[in-house]
């Protein structure tokens, strides 16, 4: 059995994938794990022990850290807003992995644990506006969170409160909001805005078919981060004395049609916008406030929008063609 092992639940998925290349980087000893068979995993790297399980139960929970040191929760069934309104009950079933995980590294004397929580804890009633004022850590109570996927990030959160006042497993949360990059999903119903704006202009560009659906009136507003910002935004959250869930997010606030242009200007063309008005939407507006991680870590992400998108534009881009 090897000791000081770093698991990273999830590693077939987007973030977690990233999130090996970095741990690899630093030298650790790597165990991804993942539902999906590793003929679907997003990222494969060499000299990891990659083992495709199902966390939601227990057993492979036990098998997953078995021998570790740290366990990065990154694992769970979600998507964009198409997926998660249509899913509910398979995104609430994520709380099996975060408990049966939680559980089986407190029986193995698990070091530090780290949740993968989101925007989606924060009340419904604070996102109703474009120009939104932007969420601090303690706008999630009183509890109104987007409903199914953003209930069992909530729930979950509690859960790792609890497992550290109560257990002493040193657990850490980050709510990331809106991540994005190479290596993620683009098509298929679970991609989220930045890949799917990406993919459409790439797709019309390609094709000469110069139109694309919006989702919406284009005018709602979000926050996007770069996946390196929030690969090193979660190591200094893991290794940090932060006890309480903690924003990861740009504060870099723009609506969906200023995503667009960003897009278009990338591509070097414009689009016919067609406006899906019943297409799901979630929140009219949401930012991250970054006051806290800048006073606790003198950090925050810095990567910009535009300089995000020209990558994940150009790696969309391969993929479409290859
Ligand atoms: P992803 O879908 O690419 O990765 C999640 C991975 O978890 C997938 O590979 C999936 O197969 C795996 N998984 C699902 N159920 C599993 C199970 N029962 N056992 C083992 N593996 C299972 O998503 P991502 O964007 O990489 O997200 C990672 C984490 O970050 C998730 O917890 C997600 O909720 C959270 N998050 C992501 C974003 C974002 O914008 N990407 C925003 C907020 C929170």
């Amino acid at each position: 059995m090897a000791n000081d092992v770093t698991v990273v639940a999830g590693g077939g998925g987007f973030i977690g994938g990233h999130l090996v290349a970095r741990l690899i980087d630093e030298g650790r000893l790597v165990r991804a794990v993942d539902r999906k068979p590793l003929s679907e995993w997003y990222q494969v790297h060499a000299g990891v022990d990659n083992r495709s399980l199902d966390l939601q139960q227990m057993e492979a929970c036990r098998a997953a850290v078995e021998g570790a040191t740290e366990v990065y929760n990154l694992a769970a069934d979600m998507g964009g807003m198409g997926f998660i309104e249509n899913n509910k009950a398979l995104c609430m079933l994520s709380v099996l992995i975060n408990t049966n995980l939680l559980l089986a590294s407190q029986e193995a004397a698990t070091d530090r644990y780290f949740f993968s929580s989101s925007a989606c804890v924060y009340a419904a009633g604070k996102q109703v506006t474009t120009d939104v004022t932007a969420l601090k850590e303690d706008d999630a109570y009183p509890a109104m969170p987007e409903d199914g996927y953003g209930w069992e990030k909530l729930f979950s959160e509690r859960m790792c409160r609890h497992f550290l006042e109560d257990f002493s497993l040193t657990t850490r949360v980050a709510r990331y909001h809106n991540v994005y990059g190479e290596h993620g999903t683009y098509d298929g119903g679970r991609e989220k805005a930045p890949a799917a704006i990406c993919r459409k202009v790439i797709q019309a560009k390609l094709s000469g078919d110069h139109e694309i659906d919006v989702w919406g009136d284009g005018e709602q507003t979000r926050s996007f981060m770069y996946i390196s910002d929030c690969i090193d935004g979660t190591f200094k959250i893991m290794t940090s004395g932060i006890t309480e869930p903690i924003n990861l997010g740009s504060s870099e606030l723009v609506s969906i049609n200023q995503l667009v242009d960003i897009v278009e200007e990338i591509a070097g063309m414009t689009v016919k916008r067609n406006y899906i008005l019943d297409a799901p939407l979630g929140v009219r507006g949401r930012n991250s406030d970054n006051t806290r991680i800048c006073e606790y870590l003198n950090w925050e992400p810095s990567v910009s929008l535009k300089a995000g998108l020209e990558r994940t534009y150009r790696w969309i881009h391969d993929e479409l063609q290859a």
